[in-house]
C-alpha cells in the first residue's frame, strides 16, 4: 500500500467506488471520469507502478480478467467496440501511477478524450450492477 495512492486506497475500501469485480489479485470498478458508460478499470491489489514493474504473471493475471469482463462490459453497454488501453508514464497520458487496465465502450461517435464532468455516485453504481449480471 502506498500512502497517497488512490488506487491502493480503493483497493482497501478507504476511498468509495463503483466495484464489478473483486478477488483475491484484482479489483475492478468504474472509472469517475468515464470516456463512455461502463468505462472499467482493472487494478492489481498490490501496487505497482507501471508495466515495468510488474511480474509477468500477475499482468498475465490481469489480462485474463480483461478478458473476462470485456465481455460483461460490452453486454452491459451493448457497445459496438471495447477499446482496451493501459498507459505507462505522464507522457503516454499515464495520471494514476497505480497500473490499471482500461476497458472502455466505444461506439460510432466515441473519442479519446476524458469527460468534462465526473459521472454521479449513483449512476456508477447503477452501471456496475448492469455489467456484474453478464459475470
Ligand atoms: P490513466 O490516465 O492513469 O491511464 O487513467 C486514470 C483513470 O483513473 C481515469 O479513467 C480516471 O477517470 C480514473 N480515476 C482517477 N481518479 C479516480 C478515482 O478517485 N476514482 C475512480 N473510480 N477513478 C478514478
Ligand atoms: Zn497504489
Amino acid at each position: 500500500m502506498t500512502e497517497s495512492c488512490i488506487f491502493c486506497k480503493i483497493v482497501q475500501k478507504e476511498a468509495p467506488a463503483s466495484i464489478v469485480y473483486e478477488d483475491e489479485k484484482v479489483v475492478a470498478f468504474l472509472s469517475i471520469q468515464p470516456i463512455n458508460v461502463g468505462h472499467t478499470l482493472v487494478v492489481p491489489k498490490k501496487h505497482y507502478e507501471n508495466i515495468y514493474e510488474i511480474p509477468e504473471e500477475k499482468i498475465a493475471y490481469m489480462y485474463k480478467i480483461v478478458k473476462k469482463l470485456s465481455y460483461a462490459v460490452q453486454k452491459a453497454v451493448n457497445a459496438e467496440g471495447i477499446r482496451i488501453v493501459q498507459n505507462n508514464g505522464e507522457t503516454a497520458g499515464q495520471v494514476v501511477f497505480h497500473i490499471h487496465v482500461h476497458i472502455i465502450p466505444m461506439n460510432k461517435d466515441s473519442q479519446w478524450v476524458h469527460r468534462l464532468e465526473n459521472r454521479a455516485a449513483d449512476a456508477l453504481k447503477d452501471d456496475a450492477r448492469k455489467i456484474r449480471q453478464f459475470i
